[in-house]
């Protein structure tokens, strides 16, 4: 186990150590997708984010729990607790099953998420099927004194949990702001209101005649809050407190502060011990939104096929280009910066390819202690960046670091005499499984086609023939069909070989 790893809590404001509840075991919820519409660049942040979180923390030794869950009970307009379904009101529109909806938007979010190469999650719950927990949580919040019902609907009770524990601990919002904005919506919206007072938030809401995503509760015929799907679900698939709680920057407030004051009102606990979030993404410096005219799908940036877009992006390069940044920046899309990371990230492709091609050859050693003492500081270097609250920026820069050598042993430039074998070893596979298995880029996730390298390899038989016939005409040949195929042919002393163009 890695014991060095430590983590920006966003509670607590500062990076802290990372010391698991019960280590090994490492309980990790995600807030899912809304499934009411296309996969677009916010939801591939948060998760390719928590996939790295997630494969980091395997690969340093822990057992992880990941759930992330997928919101399809219907989602209120502006994330409020007023306004229409989302889901409902597509399916009204295109006369559809809501299920039909949610099902259609799950599978275009998994669909994507497999092209990006994001691990699924080992618990994947939706919360229509956990209606039943939602309505046993919301009871015990009553049965504490924390909710009210008013009209069929639930409302969390703020200013009575306020008095025994802090509301806005999470997002520094300070209650008496809240209250005084309130003041001025309360004269706004006089005798409207079923609320005590406007930041109170729902924790049931009964279904109007046209809402048809409904359920039987003790309270109404209506559906869960928003919020509480995710304190009932995390609870109940890894305890009423575990380990990480992640999510996008855009949910801290209300949603994450919400689940607190759920999870304490109801189990007594906080229910995480760190919360991670992942910040914003914005293109070309702007913030995304389809006013805007800026928002693009996940597919449009695959295929190519939006104004903003000056050709089509590798699902890999997309995830490269995140990877590129630390998660708690914020990130700014544009042609430019996508073309950066795609030389980059075949730099490192090649690197892997170059990596794999070395096999260590006994021989009289003259061994080098400090170019080996410097490579075993390069190679630690890698993890540290990683430890230090997930960051892949710097663990990529490192990695960089580690190609220049693994390139100059495969020029020659550095003799396998002047290295220890288990310099080699560790430089080798710390390059290698650290690009596969915690970033996961690989040879295979560029092509997505088991029959690409077997192809390109025969090819490359063919070259080398034709090279040593001095068949100059069908050399030529083969260069231009590479060409062609964004590949590269190298010939070197050792003999040829290929790569991808950078
Ligand atoms: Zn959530």
């Amino acid at each position: 186990m890695n014991p060095n790893i430590s983590v920006y809590d966003s509670l607590r404001r500062e990076k802290v150590a990372f010391e698991p509840i019960n280590s090994p075991f490492v309980g990790m919820y995600v807030c899912g997708p809304t499934v009411y519409g296309e996969p677009h660049l916010g939801h591939a942040r948060s998760a390719i984010t928590f996939d790295l979180v997630f494969r980091f923390l395997k690969y340093s030794g822990y057992k992880v729990r990941y759930v992330r869950n997928i919101t399809d009970v219907g989602h209120l307009e502006n994330d409020g607790d007023d306004g229409d379904d989302k889901i409902a009101k597509r399916a009204r529109l295109e006369q559809l099953e809501p299920m039909e909806v949610a099902q259609e938007y799950t599978n275009s979010y998994h669909v994507m998420m497999d092209r990006l190469f994001v691990k699924r999650p080992s618990i994947e719950p939706r919360a229509s099927g956990h209606i039943i927990e939602q309505i046993e949580m919301i009871q015990k919040i009553i049965d504490a004194g924390l909710a009210y019902e008013s009209n069929g609907s639930v409302y969390f009770d703020v200013l009575k949990y306020n008095e025994n524990e802090p509301y806005g601990e999470l997002s520094g919002r300070i209650l008496e702001d809240l209250i005084a904005h309130a003041g001025e919506e309360r004269r706004s919206l006089e005798g409207k209101e079923e609320k005590k007072n406007s930041f109170d938030f729902a924790l049931w809401k009964k279904a109007s005649p046209e809402h048809i995503m409904r359920w039987n509760s003790p309270w109404s015929i209506g559906f869960p809050g928003w919020h509480i799907e995710c304190s009932a679900m995390s609870a109940k698939y890894l305890g009423e407190q575990f380990d990480i709680h992640g999510g996008g920057m855009d949910l801290l407030f209300p949603h994450h502060e919400c689940e607190i004051a759920q999870s304490k009102a109801s189990n007594h606990v906080h229910p995480a011990k760190y919360w991670l979030h992942n910040n914003m993404i914005t293109i070309n410096g702007q913030k995304m939104g389809k006013s805007l005219g800026n928002a693009i799908n996940l597919s449009q940036f695959f295929t190519g096929d939006h104004p903003l877009l000056k050709k089509a992006y590798a699902p890999l390069t997309i995830r490269f280009f995140m990877l590129q940044a630390h998660y708690r920046s914020t990130l700014d899309f544009s042609n430019e910066a996508l073309e950066a990371a795609e030389k980059g990230l075949m730099k490192m492709i090649n690197g892997i390819r170059t990596a794999k091609s070395l096999t260590y050859t006994e021989q009289e050693l003259k061994v080098d202690d400090e170019l080996n003492a410097e490579i075993k500081k390069a190679t630690e270097a890698v993890i540290e960046g990683m430890s230090n609250d997930f960051n892949s920026a710097k663990s990529i820069a490192e990695l960089y670091n580690l190609l220049k050598y693994i390139n100059s042993i495969k020029a020659g430039i550095i003799s396998y005499a002047e290295l220890n074998k288990d310099t080699f070893d560790s430089l080798l596979t710390t390059f290698i499984q650290f690009n596969e298995e915690v970033l996961g880029l690989s040879d295979d996730h560029i092509n997505n086609d088991d029959l690409f390298i077997p192809m390109v390899e025969a090819w490359m038989d063919t070259y080398r023939e034709a090279r040593a016939e001095k068949n100059f005409a069908l050399v030529d040949l083969i260069r231009t069909k590479f060409k062609s195929m964004n590949l590269n042919i190298k010939d070197a002393k050792q003999g040829s070989d290929w790569g991808y163009q950078e």
